[in-house]
């Protein structure tokens, strides 16, 4: 009579039929949501008042395609702008800051 004997390094799916079955393993917990909150303001609401860095300004005139009624470049190559836009251009005012690659218009918020 001829017996198998399984090798030690078998895999473990060739386990006699009369083995118990693994025990599945315990799920991770799972850590509650963080409970939500509101995202601060990206846009500052109502009116800014506007200022540029010369320093830093490099007259690239990407703030007059953003807020051409806000920002311009003059033919002498200065660049003008109103420090207190009305409330109507405060998105677009924000958009020229945004965009600026010299981060050199600085907005702050104006209560009146
Ligand atoms: S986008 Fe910035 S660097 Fe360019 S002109 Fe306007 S303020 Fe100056």
């Amino acid at each position: 009579m001829t017996t198998y004997a399984a090798p030690a390094s078998a895999p473990t799916r060739y386990r006699p039929r009369h083995a118990a079955p693994e025990p599945e393993p315990e799920p991770e917990p799972i850590d509650p949501p963080a409970p939500a909150t509101a995202p601060p303001p990206l846009l500052p609401k109502g009116r800014v008042h506007v200022d540029v860095n010369n320093n830093h300004c490099k007259l690239f005139a990407i703030c007059q395609q953003e807020a051409p009624d806000v920002f311009e470049l003059g033919p002498d190559g200065r660049l003008r702008y109103r420090a207190h836009p009305r409330a109507e251009h405060t998105e677009r005012v924000v958009q020229a800051a945004r965009c600026c690659p010299m981060q050199a218009i600085t907005l702050t918020h104006r209560s009146a």
